[in-house]
């Protein structure tokens, strides 16, 4: 965890937020590769939830929520952890990371009787701060596509099953962050609920918890160290039937990844009015706030079904330093020096193909540089970086270890005799003499080939 915390810094991936004043605890910002990344694995999410089906519709709502929400969907009487106060060094800490019975600051033994603690943050709305408005700042995404169902059944018309994807920030008020951006208080998720038949939703889980593994190996993570964890029932959310866990060996040990849930019709019940005529399965919340029914009917019967809700919920950051750890490796070269490569996959990579001009005053190799970086940015599939530091050598090196699949330079015999570039490969460091007029093609091949 160390060296992924230090290259992290040291190559702008990820950096301790508000740094020059100490720090924020459990906050984290995102450097020049660091948005790179985090933005490629949130299009890979994408584009296998939404654009690769066609029965998931997307979402992007606020973060700011309406209290009634939170309080339909039991966060605010249920959303805690259990605390515990040291009386001896006065801090405080979760009752169930506890090992053993004392204080892991001070060692003393001299604790409290673990009391919930609610994690949602409150912020006032408005200007008037006494209390009667506020709103919550969302510590889930899915919450707002329950409150849209209805919205977006309107506008799109689906038949089930189907599913709403959301990417977003949430926010939890952990009382112990920790583990680099493993438990952080702002962080990513990427939630998608799939609404399906009462009866149905059992095989749906199943079928997504393959789904989701299967993914997680597209991104690089090796299956060797993904486990699955099926929840006991006395560990389960309020809402949920069972519960998958995708756990993986982070550096700092086995943990949870992504969460499977089966929500059953709780929160679609829960949001509703009048349930007493919705069939619900459920102990959803008696609601008399909601001025609609989260339901659909069945065109044979005529009733109303509220459905099940199978919902994959994976965390981007944790996402992050999952691919990070996967793609980290020192290697020692022949000559008996070692290099360190980030091995991403080629559509992870923050930087698709670096150009490197072999001199950097000269006009014709420059030019020519310059014009590929445009053809190839043209191609969409990410950041092109033109570089003209002059130390090839010392470029290679960077680049290795900010994961750039390919290194491309222009010299004298590109301008000067067949119009061919070096290509230099990350992971095998061969080189090969490509046209510039194949450039293109090769490298839609190389940054695709994981994609497909
Ligand atoms: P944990 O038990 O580790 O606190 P959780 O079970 O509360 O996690 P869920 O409510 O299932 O987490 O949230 C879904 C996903 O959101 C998690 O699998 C994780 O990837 C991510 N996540 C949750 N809390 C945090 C956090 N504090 N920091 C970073 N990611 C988080």
């Amino acid at each position: 965890m160390d060296e992924l915390v230090s290259l992290a810094k040291r190559r702008g991936f990820i950096f301790q937020s508000s740094d020059i004043y100490g720090g924020l605890q459990g906050v984290y910002d995102y450097g020049p590769l660091g948005v790179e990344l985090k933005n490629n694995l949130k299009a890979a999410w994408w584009r296998a939830m939404v654009y690769e089906r066609d029965d998931v519709e997307g979402l992007d709502a606020a973060i700011l929520t309406n209290p009634l929400t939170l309080k339909y969907s039991g966060h605010e009487a249920t959303f805690t952890d259990p605390m515990v106060d040291c009386r001896n060094c006065k801090s405080r800490w979760r009752a169930d990371h506890l090992e053993g019975s004392a204080c892991p600051g001070c060692g003393s033994e001299d604790l409290t009787e673990p009391r919930p603690f609610n994690l949602m943050f409150k912020t006032q709305l408005g200007p008037v701060d006494d209390g009667s408005s506020f709103a919550y700042l969302r510590p889930e995404t899915a919450q707002a596509i329950f409150t849209n169902f209805k919205n977006v059944m309107d506008a799109t018309s689906p038949k089930l099953p189907f599913g709403i994807a959301q990417i977003g920030k949430a926010f939890r008020n952990e009382i112990t962050p920790r583990n680099f951006i493993f438990r952080v208080r702002e962080f990513e998720q990427m939630e998608l609920e799939f609404f399906v038949r009462p009866g149905e939703d059992e095989q749906w889980h199943d079928t997504w918890v393959a789904e989701r593994l299967k993914w997680w190996g597209q991104q690089g993570v090796n299956e060797n160290n993904l486990e699955l964890y099926h929840v006991p029932a006395d560990e389960l959310a309020h809402y949920s039937k069972a519960t998958v866990d995708v756990m993986y060996r982070f550096p700092h040990g086995l943990e949870e990844l992504e969460g499977i849930a089966n929500r059953t019709d709780f929160d679609l019940g829960s949001h509703s009015k009048n349930q007493d005529d919705l069939n619900l399965h459920a102990a959803a919340t008696p609601n008399k706030e909601s001025n609609s029914r989260l339901a659909v009917q069945n065109l044979e019967t005529k009733s109303w079904e509220v459905p099940f809700v199978i919902e994959p919920s994976a965390g981007v950051d944790r996402g992050v330093l999952a691919v990070m750890n996967e793609a980290y490796r020192v290697e020692t070269l022949e000559n008996g020096s070692e290099r360190t490569v980030m091995a991403f996959k080629p559509h992870l990579a923050p930087i698709k193909v670096a150009i490197l001009p072999l001199k950097r005053n000269h006009d014709g190799i420059v030019t020519k540089a310059k014009g590929l970086k445009r053809e190839l940015q043209a191609l969409g599939l990410g950041r092109i970086l033109y570089e003209d530091t002059g130390n090839i050598g010392k470029g290679y090196r960077r680049h290795d270890e900010v994961g750039t699949p390919m290194c491309v330079t222009v010299d004298f015999q590109t301008i000067e005799e067949d119009d061919t570039v070096t290509v230099r490969d990350r992971d095998t460091m061969s080189q090969e003499r490509i046209a510039c007029a194949d450039l293109a093609a090769y490298v839609r091949n190389r940054i695709s080939e994981a994609e497909v």
